[in-house]
Formats: C-alpha cells, structure tokens, sequence
C-alpha cells in the first residue's frame, strides 16, 4: 500500500476511534467527538467516527448527535470481541488508505493497547494519557531553520502550524508538557476518560449524519489469539467519572480504616446517592480497590460536590478532582495544600467533624 508517514501534506480530517464494548458506545466516545468537533472546526476539516464490531451499523449515528460528520463503520464477526491483532490490522487498513491527520483513542484499557501498536505499524509517534488537546493554526516565521544572523530573504515564511498541541502531565505531575508530532501523520494520541466534555446530543446532526460500511479483510493468518470466553468481575465496579457526588478518603483514616471508610460512605448517602474515592495512599494500603482512585493515576472526575477527608492535597491527588464543581475539604492540619482548592475547608479530625456533618445534612432534609 502506498503509505508514507512523513509526506505530511497528503493527510487530512479529524479522526476519532469509537469503541464499543457489547455492541454499546462508550461515554469516552462521546466526549473525544465532542472534542474532535472543536478541532475540526479549528482546523477547518471534517471530523470522522471509526468504529469496529459486529453488528454495530445501528449505533453509529448517536456519534453524529455529538458532533461527527460521518462514521466509518468496519463490520466483521471477528471483531465483534477485541482482540489486538484483529483491531490493530483493521484500524491501520483503514489509515494507511484514507490518510487522517489525528487519529484520537479514548486511554481506556482497549485504547491504551490498541493505539502503540497501530502509532508503531504506522510509524507515527504517539502521546499516551493527554488532558488536554489544541490546534493553533497560526501561521509563524520558521526563525529555526534559518542563519542566526536576521536574513529576511532566506527566511521559510509564513509557515502553517498545523500541529496537534498534546498535553500531559510529565516528571510526575509537576509540570504540564505540550507535545508536537511535526515530522509524521497521523498525529496520535490517546485521551484520559473523563477529561473532555460532553457536547449537548442533537438528534438533528445524528440523521445528518453519514454513515459508511467499509469492508474487512481479515483472513485466519492474521488473527494469532481467539477469545473463547470472556467472565466479566463479579463485583461491580464504581463509577466515579460518572458520579455526582464523591467522598474520598485518604492516609487521615489510618488510626481507624474501617470506621473511616464507613464514615465516608454514610456521608455519601447522606449528601445522595454518592459514592466513595480515594487517594493513591489508600489503594497502595490496600484499604479500598484500585478502581477507587482518584488523581492522576486513577481517575479524572468532576462531580457536582467532592468531599476530601484526610487528603492532603497533593498534586497528583488534585489533578484528578480540582474541576469538581464543589470541593468540601476535612483535614486536622489547616496549612494542607487540599485547602488551596476547596470551597469550604473544615480544620479538624474528620472523625469528630464528619457525624456532625452527616447530621446537619440529615436535618435538612427532614
Ligand atoms: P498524606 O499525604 O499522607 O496525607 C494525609 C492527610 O491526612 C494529611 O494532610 C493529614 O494532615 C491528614 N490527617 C491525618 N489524620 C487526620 C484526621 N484524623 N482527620 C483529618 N485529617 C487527618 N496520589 C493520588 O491521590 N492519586 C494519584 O493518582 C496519584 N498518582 C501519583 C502519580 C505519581 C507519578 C506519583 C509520584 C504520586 C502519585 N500520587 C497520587 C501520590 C501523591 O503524591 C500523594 O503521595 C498521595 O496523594 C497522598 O495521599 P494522602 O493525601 O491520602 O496521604
């Protein structure tokens, strides 16, 4: 196939791949086309769905109603399960024929797998776990590639950025670094889940738009694993990108872990419906399950209210809730960092100050 990663000019469009998982979108879908809308417009181009599976031709417009012009859809039984081989082949068929200029994958376990495998058989770079995507097509003077002494004659200008600025957190989270992909195509990135926000769905621009069977080719020598059976965990993991209301504990419930996590899973039912998060310290205790972290090895949230009980605010714990809409912080020591971010700070141990809580709220609502 004629494909040549560094003949940069001949790739266009916004790509973003959608996955599915039982024949169902996933909320990161929605949220990088929503992003992917942005770009596009930017940029001035189209922004295009990819999406595998096995009979999955009838989900494809909701993707439209978020904002995709069009879906490509690549049907198959063999790709009704994921499997690297069969994904990693079938997405890079795909690109390698119809060039894109971005092509974004959702950081979910799948795309965290699948997106190195097709960067590397694309021969592009790719950068793992952004937060934050831009396209600044302004045009600049290429002063790098010219003499140190000002030769205005000789000067490459102006020259067209059209790179995709991707930022992540680096050095462990104290510093945000922007990175470019200047001298290879597609530019490509995978997305943290719960970053990006979700565009208002319209069920108009879901029937404008359009929507594109593709055909597979997959034959058996290229399939080099087989999924008998998949057994999903039992226990039902929590969903903290999608909650309201979050109460999170952290290291400060360690002279009572029990009594702590109790106490933080009362006040998120006192509040409503919550559910309980916890900083990294936490699940490296092994006092709550990993899907429970919040910061930035765990998960981005934003709820309408947060609770930090016995956090101390470091910055890899804040870069996972500080866009909480509400931050309620409970610490004993009144100079932690946690405050710098909350909307209401109480200085006191939270094993006295949160039944006060839990009461107060009780007796509001009664
Ligand atoms: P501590 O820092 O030990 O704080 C405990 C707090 O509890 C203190 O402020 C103390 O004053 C208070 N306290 C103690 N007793 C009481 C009491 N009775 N009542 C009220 N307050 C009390 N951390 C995360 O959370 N999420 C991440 O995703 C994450 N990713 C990381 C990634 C990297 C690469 C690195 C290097 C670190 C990461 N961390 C992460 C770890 C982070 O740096 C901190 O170590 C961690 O957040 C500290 O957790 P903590 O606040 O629970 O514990």
């Amino acid at each position: 196939m004629n494909f040549n990663s560094t003949d940069i000019h001949s790739f266009r469009d916004i790509w973003v791949f959608c996955e599915q998982r039982d024949g169902k979108l996933m909320n990161t879908d929605f949220e990088l086309i929503s992003e992917g809308r942005k770009l596009a417009d930017e940029r001035g181009s189209k922004l295009v769905g990819i999406l595998l599976g096995y009979e999955v031709k009838d989900i494809a417009k909701e993707l439209g109603g978020y904002g995709a012009d069009k879906v490509i859809v690549c049907d198959h039984p063999e790709l009704k399960f994921y499997t690297t081989d069969a994904y990693a082949k079938v997405l890079c068929d795909v690109v390698m024929e119809e060039k894109p200029e971005v092509l974004l994958i959702g950081a979910t376990n799948i795309g965290r797998d699948l997106g190195p495998r097709c960067a590397a058989r694309l021969r592009t770079g790719l950068t793992a776990d952004c937060t934050h995507l831009d396209i600044n097509t302004k045009k600049y003077i290429d002063f790098l590639s010219t003499s140190s002494t000002l030769d205005v004659a000789s000067m490459s200008f102006p020259m067209e950025d059209t790179n995709l600025k991707m930022t992540r957190p680096a050095f462990g989270g104290h510093l945000m670094a922007t990175i470019i992909c200047p001298r290879f195509r597609p530019c490509m990135s995978t997305v943290r889940p719960g970053v990006m926000k979700k565009a208002q769905f319209s069920q108009e621009k879901a029937d404008a738009c359009q929507i594109v069977m593709r055909h597979v080719e997959l034959s058996p020598e290229d399939l080099k694993t087989k999924v008998i059976n998949i057994a999903k965990e039992a226990k039902k993991m929590v969903d903290l990108i999608g909650a309201d209301i979050i109460v999170s504990v952290g290291r400060g419930i360690s002279k009572d872990v029990d009594g702590g996590i109790l106490l933080a899973q009362k006040l998120a039912e006192a509040f409503g419906d919550g559910v309980v998060g916890g900083s990294r310290a936490v699940i490296d205790s092994g006092w709550l399950p990993a899907d429970h972290q919040v910061g930035q090895t765990g998960k981005t949230v934003h709820p309408k209210v947060y609770v930090a009980l016995g956090i101390s605010g470091a910055i890899q714990h804040k870069a996972g809730m500080q866009d909480s809409e509400l931050i309620i912080a409970v610490n004993k020591d009144e100079t932690a960092p946690i405050f710098d971010c909350a909307d209401y700070g109480i200085a006191g141990d939270l094993f006295k100050v949160v039944p006060i809580m839990i009461e107060a709220i009780k007796e509001t609502k009664n």
